[in-house]
């Protein structure tokens, strides 16, 4: 149903609402007064008790998440005519980088063809609503110009799953030419927090440090250490709703005039390696971790990212202000509870660092 308040008018269809990013992006728009409403196939990607976990916290909140794929096209018709849906952000995604070794069909599946599917029925809706969507930093492949800025090339994928996500850009670059679409991709910047994905390095990380295993670290190739720009989920919430609103409607004018078609990074410009990553979650947890420097595997990583987000902050009013420390204490509250549950990541799809 529609909301209340000064966000009243406009209703979200969240793609991939059972997920880490959707589940918070979905309360935070609920939250405001916004008529929201989800979907996702609840795939077996990493355990599902997770995201039905996700799922039952929107529910009490009134959002309710529909379980069907993106490819399903009828659903997604349906939900976009009987709820009115205004703006969607898309943030369904077969995610990861290593899982693409033995399952490269769910990337296209779901990145490529959910994603068009998606697209056609949005534009078989009067009026169109507009489209945010979750791209990634994993865009700029083996890009060595740091930091990461909108108007580097990237070209050189380094992994299926950036490949898709790089596809999806170029899909959504199109649909924004020929049917006037509004479409804005976020690049977002291994993003972390409460409710987090079993399958990332840094809930790994937690697990094996509280199990006593080793927690692997991979040495770049030249020798040197993996960085990353950990960005904390409520900001990269914040982002995503700063787009919603700042984002122009779809159609063409009468001129044929069309909205742009919009690209952010939504980092935090603060990389650390990941040693000095895993004595930070030592610090969180209250633990000493058993540390185990590998050669990284030729599976898609990246040896660093570190975004520019100058423009996100000049267009969107993007200020991403959670340290690493701040973010890891409110992970590890969180994560004790789950773990202290019994969960830990057991299921058969869990790819281990
Ligand atoms: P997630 O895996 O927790 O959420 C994605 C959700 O999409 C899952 O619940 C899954 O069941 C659903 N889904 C997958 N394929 C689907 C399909 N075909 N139909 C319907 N639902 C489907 O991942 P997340 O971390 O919340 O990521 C959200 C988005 O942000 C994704 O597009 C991801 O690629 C992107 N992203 C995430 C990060 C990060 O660090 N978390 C970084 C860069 C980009």
């Amino acid at each position: 149903g529609s909301g209340s308040g000064e966000f009243g008018s406009e209703t979200y269809l969240v793609t991939g609402a059972a997920g880490f990013v959707g589940s918070h992006v979905a309360t935070a728009l609920k939250k405001r007064g916004s008529g929201v409403v989800g979907l996702d196939n609840v795939n077996d990607y990493y355990p599902r008790g997770l995201k039905r976990t996700r799922m039952a916290k929107l529910s009490e909140i009134g959002v309710h998440v529909v379980e069907a794929d993106l490819n399903d096209a009828s659903t997604v018709r349906k939900i976009l005519d009987t709820c009115r849906v205004t703006t969607v952000v898309h943030l369904a995604a077969q995610a990861g980088v290593r899982y693409a070794v033995k399952n490269p069909g769910a990337y296209v599946h779901s990145n490529v063809a959910g994603f068009v599917t998606l697209l056609e029925e949005i534009t078989r809706t009067t009026p169109m609503p507009k489209v945010i969507f979750a791209s990634s930093s994993s865009v700029y492949g083996l890009n060595t110009k740091v930091p990461f800025s909108e108007k580097d090339v990237t070209d050189s994928p380094a992994s299926l799953y950036a490949a898709t996500k790089k596809a999806d850009e170029l899909l959504a670059h199109t649909y924004n030419h020929i049917h006037g679409l509004a479409l804005t991709a976020l690049r977002f910047f291994t993003v972390y927090g409460p409710y987090g994905r079993p399958d990332m390095a840094y809930f790994s990380f937690a697990n094996n440090i509280m199990k006593d295993k080793p927690v692997k670290i991979f040495k770049g190739p030249d020798g040197g250490e993996l960085a990353r720009d950990f960005t904390y989920i409520d900001d990269v919430v914040k982002g995503t709703i700063a787009a919603c609103d700042t984002s122009e409607k779809s159609g063409k004018g009468s001129d044929g005039s069309r909205p742009p078609f919009r690209v952010y990074n939504l980092g935090n410009t603060q990389p650390v390696t990941v040693s000095d990553f895993v004595s930070k979650l030592e610090r969180a947890l209250g633990k000493t971790a058993n540390r185990n420097y590998v050669p990284m595997p030729k599976t898609g990583d990246v040896p660093f990212t570190h975004a520019d987000i100058s423009a996100a902050k000049k267009d969107l009013g993007y200020n991403p202000s959670i340290s690493l420390d701040e973010g890891l204490d409110s992970f590890v509250r969180w994560y004790s509870k789950y773990y202290a549950g019994g969960a830990h990541a057991e299921d058969t799809n869990y790819v281990p660092m």
